[in-house]
């Protein structure tokens, strides 16, 4: 066995063991009497690609299809046959059919393993709130519309002096920060639901659906956000309340009045408070209100 091969698979053995068992239980979007690889087959091969750091599907295809590979996988997944790896057509078309949340699934199960293995335990903040970190991002932007469920922004083209529109495409992403690792426990795609829908979807909208999510995957996970700005608003201190999660968010002056002044007050009490100044500091973005930092930025 390749010897790389042989120390993913001793990682993932030792991690997860019902890996290849979840990978079976995907539901295929396929008519099951044209398929000749089951979704374990595809999705192991794809995992293999980019685990190998294999950037292109062509070259996958290429490296792959060796006899002592294909042996490999077929031992790895515990198949009967297996005479070839799947053609990069035929991952692309099986990609393109399956829902995202058989995929979800699969990450579900990792993270969950991974928690229980309590390999992580030292990095809890205080010893109990895991600390998860949202965040929107651009993945796509298009001159042109792409489809119906794009973002769109104006903007004004200064040479010819038009109002032009941009089509984009962003994710919200909540990611388990563990020392200098992250792991995705949860995506939310930010789209309009139609073209003509009369309010654009936004990071805050996305991030409530999101949030119904985790809470429904990870009930009863000890949980502190940290977030941008934009998270610091009463409809976000109001899902972590109910959630019973902790937060720390970054406080932009402006942002909310109220909160200015709550932060004044804590500062000023602080001020006053010199002795045990650290702990107090400590208590207070944890367990009181949650400490806000004041930003110059922009
Ligand atoms: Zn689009």
């Amino acid at each position: 066995m390749d010897c790389s091969l042989i120390e993913f698979v001793k990682i993932q053995r030792h991690f997860f063991k019902e890996f290849t068992n979840t990978l079976k239980k995907i539901k295929d979007p396929r008519h099951q009497s044209y398929i000749t690889y089951g979704a374990e087959t595809i999705l192991y091969t794809i995992l293999l690609k980019n685990a190998f750091g294999i950037d292109s599907m062509r070259s996958m295809t290429e490296r792959f299809n060796k006899e002592e590979c294909i042996k490999n996988v077929k031992k790895v997944l515990g198949l009967k046959q297996l005479e070839e790896l799947p053609h990069y057509d035929t991952i692309n078309d099986f990609l393109f059919k399956l829902d995202g949340k058989e995929l979800e699934k699969v990450r579900t199960y990792m993270i969950k393993a991974l928690l229980k293995k309590r390999c992580f335990e030292s990095y809890r903040i205080s010893d109990k709130y895991w600390l998860i970190v949202v965040d929107g991002t651009g993945i796509h932007t298009f001159k042109e519309k792409h489809c119906d469920h794009c973002l769109r922004r104006e903007y004004k083209d200064q040479e010819i002096r038009e109002t032009k529109v941009i089509y984009m495409h962003h994710v919200l992403e909540a990611k388990l920060v563990v020392g200098e690792m992250v792991f995705s426990i949860a995506s939310e795609f930010i789209e309009n639901e139609s073209e003509d829908a009369p309010k654009q979807d936004c990071e805050l909208k996305a991030f409530k659906r999101m949030a119904k999510k985790i809470k429904s995957t990870f009930k009863r996970l000890p949980i502190c956000l940290l977030g941008d700005s934009l998270y610091a608003c009463e409809p976000v201190f109001d899902i972590c309340h109910d959630n019973k999660w902790k937060y720390i968010f970054r406080f932009k002056e402006g942002r909310i009045k109220s909160i200015a002044t709550e932060f004044q007050a804590i500062k000023y009490l602080e001020e006053n408070n010199k002795k045990n100044k650290h702990e107090k500091k400590r208590e207070i973005s944890l367990f009181g209100p949650p400490i806000f930092h004041i930003t110059t930025d922009a």
